[in-house]
């Protein structure tokens, strides 16, 4: 069947960025199953993967616009160090946080000068020019369940 609305897909992909240097691989891991037409993955992979079909393989660049956004330069804050309460941190690190409306985010710690922490609490892949290789090893009709809960269900896992 060819991916539409409510299809689950199951794929494998490769991520890269404008570079072609490799940001991601799902080789190693699990293949990635989702629930198509709910917004689980990005716009532009989504657009990429509708009317595709189990064992296609293909690849597609992704603008920002279609991807993580553009990075938003308030997102960008300098902190004193006494924000993080004695955490240890240092440049490069994540922390779990909250952004100025009380949502829960990744921040990354960018720069630290002296007392001042510059830190990002944009998506990592904000900004960023994406590059997908993608390989779909199945697509079926959702279940009304997964369809109830707006995500997929892989093997058996009926729960949440
Ligand atoms: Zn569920």
């Amino acid at each position: 069947m060819n991916i539409d609305n409510n299809c689950v897909v199951t794929l494998h992909y490769n991520l890269s960025d404008e570079h072609d240097k490799l940001i991601y691989t799902s080789e190693k891991d699990e293949a990635l199953s989702y629930l198509h037409g709910w917004g689980e993955l990005i716009d532009g992979l989504e657009k990429a993967l509708t009317g595709k079909t189990a064992g296609d393989k293909f690849e597609v660049t992704i603008n920002p616009e279609d991807g993580y956004g553009e990075e938003d330069p308030d997102l960008v804050q300098v902190m004193p160090m006494e924000t993080f309460n004695g955490v240890e941190i240092h440049e490069g690190m994540e922390l779990q946080g909250e952004d100025p409306e009380g949502d829960f985010r990744l921040l990354r710690i960018i720069k630290i000068t002296g007392d001042d922490v510059t830190i990002n609490m944009n998506h990592a892949l904000a900004g960023k020019i994406l590059k997908f290789s993608v390989h779909i090893e199945s697509v079926r009709a959702a279940t009304e369940t997964e369809i109830a809960h707006g995500h997929a269900h892989i093997d058996g896992d009926s729960h949440h």
